[in-house]
């Protein structure tokens, strides 16, 4: 979108106040991602009211999910834009404005990003984005992405090569390939070379310090990619992979395609292949039908496996998922009891993993000055992915930001991590 409105002679700011035009782009796969899009939009709602020149679009899943009932709730939104029609943005905005259910466009058919010319990431210079595929395929019982989102469709191998040299050509030192699930990337067309092959090509770019990996499906981590992975140093040895839970029951009830061994095979298989890979997953608690049998499993299979990063998340029901008409349901109040369990083990496993780095000299992408302190910097170890990991707090030494420094970590924190900078010579 920020391409495409750039193309047609819009300039970006962060500043809602100084904008002519405030756009919202939004999330909506549950219930709480519904409800901070829509506190965003009323509070830029706020800002167009003392300017009536302004306007105020919104676009995204929430108004592929909600669309007429926004035109109905949202009278101060200029235009609302479906996730396949953003590419119509630039011109709409050139058209006398409209009114009531005019404002809406959400049914153009399934949109896949091709261009390479158009970028604009919203990333501080250092790191970006790449986004391989678009939609999802799979039928997990609980998630509502293939419906908001549509059919998994991969974009062609060499705009994302091209895309990631003119990435790697503006300075980019950390990039990060993300798809609903990556690790299917290319497997909806016969004879697509496929995710090792692309992750080859991105690899012998120069520029790129760090590659990494977001959203890997547990069932789809073949030896190829993980003997792809070994051999490329820019490859980060980093597994993003959402579990969701432990138990064989329960999984076949998500259709996740994968039970309780699957997952331990697939960790020791990507230990062995990848020797001190950091992990990382999500789960969600409560679950319909779920025990408390079922969720001790998952507590234990946690405990086993030892993962260096773990969200969790209380199941939401969400209409048009068959998983939100099953039952029994698990109250919201023991759900909370379940992820509180999970958070305290987590905090558990994080905080004796962290203990036993400080001491060691570790590389550190600095990232800039800490928001909370001007006298802080902040950076991340390659283990650290932006946003949903930890990070480095750096007290004492100079780095340049986007450069990757060598930090002798000296403390330990419940997440984060406290360190210097070793200064040459
Ligand atoms: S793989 Fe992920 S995005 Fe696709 S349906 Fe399952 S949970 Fe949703």
């Amino acid at each position: 979108m920020l391409g495409g409105l750039i193309r047609a002679g819009w300039e970006v700011t962060g500043a809602p106040a100084a904008a002519d035009l405030l756009l919202v782009n939004t999330c909506a796969f549950i219930e709480p991602a519904c409800k901070e899009a829509v506190d965003t939009i009323l509070d830029l709602a706020r800002v167009k009211e003392g300017d009536p020149g302004k306007r105020l679009v919104v676009a995204g899943c929430l108004v592929q999910r909600y669309g007429p009932e926004l035109t109905k709730d949202l009278p101060e939104v200029d235009l609302f834009i479906g996730v396949h029609d953003f590419p119509a943005l630039p011109g709409l905005l050139g058209r006398p404005p409209v009114a009531g259910a005019a404002r809406l466009f959400h049914q153009a058919p399934p949109y896949t990003y091709g261009g390479v010319e158009e970028r604009y990431p919203a990333t501080p210079a250092h790191l970006a984005y790449l986004k391989i595929a678009e939609g999802c395929s799979h039928g997990c019982t609980f998630c509502l992405i293939p419906k908001i989102r549509g059919p998994m469709r991969s974009r062609p191998l060499n705009t994302l090569v091209q895309e990631a040299e003119n990435l790697a050509a503006a300075g980019v030192k950390e990039l990060i390939l993300v798809a609903q699930d990556t690790t299917a990337y290319g497997r909806e067309q016969e004879g697509h070379p496929g995710l090792p092959a692309l992750l080859r090509e991105v690899a012998a770019i120069d520029g790129f310090r760090w590659i990494r990996l977001l959203y890997s499906h547990p069932a789809r981590i073949t030896p190829e990619f993980l003997a792809t992975m070994a051999a490329h140093p820019r490859i980060l040895p980093y597994l993003d992979l959402p579990i969701q839970h432990g138990h064989d029951e329960v999984l076949r009830r998500m259709g996740r395609g994968y039970g309780r061994q699957d997952i331990l095979d697939t960790v020791r298989r990507i230990r062995e292949a990848l020797p001190g890979a950091t992990l990382r997953t999500t789960v969600m608690a409560g679950f319909p039908g779920e025990t408390e049998a079922h969720f001790q499993t998952l507590f234990d299979l946690i405990n086993e496996v030892g993962f260096d990063h773990l969200g969790v998340f209380l199941y939401s029901p969400e209409a048009g998922t068959k998983a939100a008409a099953w039952d029994p349901i698990v109250p919201r109040r023991e759900a909370r009891r379940r992820a509180r369990l999970i958070k305290t083990l987590q905090a558990k496993i994080v905080k004796a993993r962290l203990k036993s780095l400080v001491g060691a000299v570790a590389e550190v992408l600095v990232e800039g000055v800490s928001p909370e302190s001007d006298f802080l910097l902040t950076g991340r170890l390659a283990s650290q992915a932006p946003d949903i990991d930890g990070q480095v707090y750096i007290t004492a030494g100079t780095g340049l930001v986007g450069e990757i420094q060598p930090v002798r970590l000296t403390r330990a924190l419940p997440y984060d991590l406290v360190g210097e900078i070793v200064e040459a010579g």
